[in-house]
């Protein structure tokens, strides 16, 4: 009996001793590094080195607020929070936003720091009836197409894909100093039809709606696949919005977070 109960015990305490377990920044900014081999070559000590030998500080020493890291965070900012990808609803807690943090530095170094730069860079990928134009920096529009063929062999989704509300737009994020990851043309808009968005559901700063998502989630399981994360999975929501991040889906999964508990 007394085994018993130590059993018990036992693996409620290990279940309650193992929650994700915590990637040191070093793992972390590997698996940064190994997201992106056309564009970053390594890092060193505090620096992050791209392919054409520029250099960009990984860590600026300013402790920053969930608000504050939205409008400028750093690297290391921008590799806190943990995605959890996977075919399960997202149940986002309190500011809990990630990828939502970037890197503005990182961003510009690697897609172009100004609007004539990115467009230079854009091309076309077909996107069920219209033309996209997207980064072909980091291979995005590859890994776009990759996500439009798996998409469709459902013709069931397709109602929440087209018409697209954009990928391209050099502009900064509503109410931030920032700018939005359209900018670089890394990130698409589905059907507005079917969009929550925590803006246009009456938010303000401090006061977020109730969550909604009216979006499938074998959509969200086949962008994550191909390296998107999903706006979907954030307290101030985006469902309409997917952006190329593969090194929080690669962090989070070497973490052992996921959506399905
Ligand atoms: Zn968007």
């Amino acid at each position: 009996m007394s085994s018993k109960i130590g059993f018990v015990l036992g693996a409620a305490a290990l279940f309650a001793a193992a929650p994700a377990s915590a990637l040191t920044l070093s793992e972390k900014l590997d698996l940064l590094v190994a997201a992106y081999p056309d564009t970053l070559a390594g890092w060193k000590g505090n620096a992050l080195t791209l392919r054409g030998g520029e250099t960009i500080e990984i860590d600026d020493g300013v402790r920053r607020d969930h608000f504050v890291m939205l409008a400028e965070g750093d690297v290391v900012d921008s590799l806190r929070q943990l995605y959890e990808a996977g075919p399960c609803d997202p149940k986002p807690s309190l500011n809990s936003d990630p990828g939502r943090i970037r890197s503005e530095l990182l961003m510009k170094a690697m897609y172009g720091d100004s609007a004539n730069i990115v467009k230079a860079r854009l091309s076309p990928v077909d996107w069920f009836g219209e033309t996209l134009r997207v980064t072909s920096v980091n291979g995005v529009d590859n890994a776009l197409a990759k996500v439009r063929d798996e998409l469709a062999a459902q013709p069931d989704l397709r109602a929440y894909l087209a018409p697209s509300a954009g990928v391209f737009n050099w502009r900064k994020v509503s109410g931030q100093p920032n700018l939005s990851v359209h900018s670089f043309g890394a990130a698409i808009d589905l059907n507005t039809k079917y969009a929550d968005y925590w803006v246009w559901s009456g938010g303000k700063p401090g006061r977020v709606p109730v969550y909604a998502n009216k979006y499938p989630m074998e959509i969200v399981e086949i962008f994550e696949r191909h390296g998107f994360i999903w706006g979907g999975r954030w307290y101030h929501y985006d469902t309409m919005h997917f952006e190329y991040r593969p090194e929080l889906i690669a962090i989070g999964r070497a973490s052992g977070v996921a959506a399905c508990k």
